[in-house]
């Protein structure tokens, strides 16, 4: 029987895949430092020791020229606004609002990253949790996302490192082993911990080129980077420091945030964690999870929304039941035999919500009346 064909491809050897990209990214880098002639553009150059006898090269403001003083200073107030953007640390919800808010578009009728994401990338799957060795209080999960039309490759890891899991473990610890258990002493189960921790702050590592010459620096800058520092600024390709995530991490970030079967996943990891509190938790998807998963995100991807977006759809739906509630009133209310104009009938409330319906709808106002008053 032929093998079912998996949407992110095998499991085993992804973690090594992984681990030879990001290691050719640091060798590369490496290397391009330690060159004679070096065009990287380091933190003391960008402080305002830079020998203008270098002449790099920058794209501020337009077309490549020459840096200057002048740029040096341009790229310290932009270092300064990231500094800002994420003084607290950064959640899933924050950095979909920002993609959203200052898009990084490079050409007219540039679509963006986030616009990418909703349009190209449509799995995002965990496939590892693991205590990284430099943090005990941090979760890495390692996830496979597919890759966009004319890539080189055929999908991406992103690494997400949740920083609220030594909180939350630490809360998990006092609470009973049992979730019926714990819900009866109200204290915390797996699951409220799993939500908590993918709701939090984290920071997050992708093996694209996007992150590597256009976002590590930003996310090395504002302190949300789990993978090698970059330090070097992007004066050619990002000068601006606009933007924040890749399209990958855009759609981990979405899953993250509203999937099931991810909460599900983080649930299983803090529940083997509770139940060891001393060790180093690990826990591994199985090649039949991830495939389900990812076969159900390609059949039906979800739609990336930014919380503006998400309080829209809120109000549309508050808005909706007002109207149902409304139209039910007059039609209980019209007396037999005689049709009345049903805005008679409406509160101030309800003619709002007649309103936005309207307006939802594309709709006027008289039209949605009249289709009250058949009701
Ligand atoms: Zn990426």
């Amino acid at each position: 029987m032929a093998r079912k064909k998996s949407p992110l491809g095998r499991l085993s050897g992804s973690a090594a895949e992984a681990k030879r990209r990001f290691e050719r990214d640091r060798r590369e880098r490496e290397a391009a430092g330690k060159a004679a002639g070096s065009i990287i553009l380091n933190p003391s150059d960008v402080r305002g020791q830079y020998d203008a006898g270098r002449v790099l090269m920058t794209t501020l403001g337009g077309g490549i020229r020459p840096l200057t003083h002048e740029d040096l200073a341009s790229f310290r107030r932009n270092m300064q606004t990231v500094g800002r953007l994420s003084a607290s640390g950064i959640t899933a919800r924050q950095i979909i609002d920002i993609a959203s808010s200052g898009p990084l578009l490079s050409r007219a009728g540039d679509i963006g990253d986030l616009g990418r994401a909703r349009e190209q990338i449509k799995m995002a799957a965990p496939i590892a949790a693991s205590v990284p060795a430099q943090s005990r209080h941090s979760l890495d999960v390692r996830f496979l996302t597919d890759a966009g039309p004319g890539s080189k490759v055929s999908r991406h890891t992103v690494i997400v490192r949740l920083h609220g899991y030594g909180e939350q473990l630490r809360i998990l610890a006092a609470a009973p082993l049992d979730p019926d258990k714990a819900r009866a002493e109200r204290a915390r189960t797996a699951k409220q911990a799993a939500d908590a921790l993918r709701k939090g702050y984290l920071a997050f590592d992708c093996d694209c080129e996007r992150h590597r010459y256009f976002f590590r620096y930003v996310a090395t800058i504002g302190g949300f980077n789990a993978g090698r520092d970059e330090t070097g600024y992007p004066k050619i390709r990002n000068p601006n420091l606009r933007g924040i995530a890749c399209k990958h991490v855009l759609r981990v970030m979405a899953e993250l945030q509203s999937s099931a079967s991810i909460l599900s996943f983080l649930e299983r990891t803090m529940a083997k964690a509770q139940a060891n509190i001393e060790s180093r938790v690990s826990l591994a998807a199985t090649q039949a999870e991830a495939d389900a998963l990812a076969a159900k995100q390609a059949a039906k991807p979800r739609e990336i929304q930014t919380t503006e977006q998400r309080k829209a759809i809120a109000r549309a739906a508050r808005a909706r039941r007002s109207v149902i509630a409304a139209a039910t009133v007059a039609a209980i209310e019209r007396p037999p035999n005689r049709i009345a104009p049903a805005t008679r009938r409406l509160t101030s409330g309800q003619q709002e919500a007649v309103a936005m319906f309207a307006k939802q709808f594309n709709m006027n106002e008289v039209d949605v009346h009249r289709l009250l008053g058949r009701n």
